[in-house]
């Protein structure tokens, strides 16, 4: 069987849009998991679009991910250059376009922009588009090379009769046809000599030896133009295969101001690239089972993409925060204290030892940025109230929570040794003196020393990262907070 080839295609536009990285991440594993190449090709040929330092983002981003390409602007596998504009400067595209003007199935189009401002429009997907009305395909060869000799400017057009129907087969939605008479002229080299996306990506496609084109599914509705150009030229149809819309949680098209629809924007939020790509790979896919965790060796192994999905994929970063909670439980120590250390340090500036509470939020926090708020009791005692002793499970309330602490008091006063084991002997033995239930005791305690509902630690844990004095000092506060309730 003929070896896979997928390519990965991204204009250099600018951030890592999640449904690129998609595109990216289900080609390389088509690629991979058929033992098959991965290539990077870069689409620069429209100039307007182009961003400086986007080349660099699509780089590192897919280092950054695993996506390690086999092929690319970096790494000649023999099918280059890799970047459009240089394929352009080779002549390729023209080449190929006078191809199809031989053979018919292109015409120069000279029309200038005040003819086709003229020309009627159609509303095609929401957007108005004007119909090209082959008017310089009646143009005679004389004519032409007038025209040409002159300088004037032309584009190159696909030829599409109006009679008709064309049938494209995707691996997804099954085989597709239309009417030709839907199918506009479409400009396949631009007056500025560039091919179009629409030429280009066929010329490159079939010269790259790509096998499976996947990509996402707004392509889907020019791809009967694209099957036209190969069958013009007598190429072999590659797979395809057209991956479902991302949406947000609003089940519209997943946009920039979602605030989270780049790679980037879900760094910054604080998700680790294993969590992300882990999600990203269920966006459109799912396996036999319900399992959900994939490394992405994993995903390699279980990749058919048979099984990606025709319906739109929702966005759901209440999911992915739960899954990137998961990768950080997962972590080793080590290296969570690395990404944990930048914000246990803004939040807890000073004498703590960090690497305890450290451990105390790694199997409690989703992403990173969840730490200041969970620990900055440490640094100081939160405004809190009086209601918050009261519990029903623990039974307790204010009157019990004074009581308690009242008595335990006396007892942190004169212990010495603060560290936790210590300090949970010494209210243990309160509490079985007292003959009462754990909680009944830690709950006012660990009240009094965080001022907070939830924290990611026990009563003595805690006091034993405050130390004495402080825990002394948030115990005095608590009885007085209660006294005056
Ligand atoms: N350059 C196109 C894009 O970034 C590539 C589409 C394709 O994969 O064919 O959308």
């Amino acid at each position: 069987m003929e070896k896979i080839r997928t390519r990965y295609a991204p204009s250099p536009t600018g951030k890592m849009h999640v449904g690129n990285l998609r595109s990216a991440l289900y080609e390389f594993l088509i690629a991979k998991h058929a033992g098959g190449d991965f290539m990077l090709r870069i689409e620069d040929t429209d100039q307007e679009r182009f961003v400086d330092g986007a080349i660099d983002i699509i780089y590192r981003t897919m280092e950054k991910t695993g996506l390690i390409h086999d092929e690319g602007p970096d790494k000649d596998g023999g099918y280059g250059p890799y970047v459009q504009s240089e394929r352009m400067k080779t002549g390729i595209y023209m080449k190929y376009a006078r191809e199809l003007i031989d053979k018919g199935e292109a015409y120069y189009c000279f029309c200038d922009k005040e003819r086709l401002a003229s020309l009627k429009t159609e509303v095609v997907e929401g957007k108005e588009i004007s119909i090209y009305d082959k008017h310089c395909l009646g143009l005679s060869q004389e004519e032409i090379q007038a025209n040409l000799e002159a300088g004037k400017p032309f584009v190159i057009r696909q030829n599409i009769p109006n009679e008709g129907k064309t049938t494209f087969h995707d691996e997804l939605y099954g085989d597709i046809t239309v009417d030709n008479s839907e199918l506009d002229d479409m400009i396949l080299i631009k007056s500025d000599g560039f091919p179009t996306y629409n030429f280009a990506n066929v010329v490159d496609d079939h010269t790259m030896n790509i096998t499976h084109v996947v990509r996402g599914n707004e392509y889907l509705s020019s791809s009967p133009k694209y099957v036209r150009l190969y069958d013009a030229f007598g190429w072999q149809v590659p797979v395809y295969i057209h991956l479902p819309l991302i949406t947000d949680e609003n089940h519209k098209k997943l946009a920039k101001r979602s605030g989270h629809a780049s790679f980037e924007d879900l760094l910054e939020q604080g998700f680790v690239t294993e969590a992300i790509i882990n999600y990203i790979a269920l966006l459109g896919w799912s396996p036999e089972d319900n399992r959900e965790i994939f490394s992405l060796q994993e995903l390699i192994e279980e990749f058919d993409y048979r099984r990606i999905s025709k319906s739109p994929a929702v966005f759901d970063i209440v999911k992915l925060r739960w899954m990137n909670g998961e990768y950080i439980k997962a972590m080793d120590f080590d290296a969570f204290f690395e990404m944990a250390e930048p914000c246990l340090q803004a939040a807890l500036p000073g004498e703590f030892d960090l690497k305890k509470i450290a451990a105390m939020v790694k199997t409690r926090i989703e992403v990173f940025p969840d730490i200041p708020e969970m620990v900055d009791f440490f640094r100081e005692l939160p405004e809190y109230d009086a209601a918050m002793y009261t519990h029903k499970k623990m039974k307790t309330d204010a009157a019990s929570s004074l009581e308690v602490l009242k008595e335990v008091l006396p007892i942190l006063e004169d212990q010495e040794d603060y560290s936790n084991d210590a300090l949970y002997q010494a209210l243990s033995s309160y509490v079985e003196r007292k003959g009462c239930k754990n909680g009944y005791v830690m709950w006012p305690v660990r009240t009094a020393v965080s001022g907070k509902q939830m924290t990611p630690a026990g009563a003595t844990e805690i006091m034993e990262i405050l130390g004495k004095e402080e825990s002394l000092r948030r115990i005095r506060k608590g009885i007085e907070l209660l006294r005056n309730a």
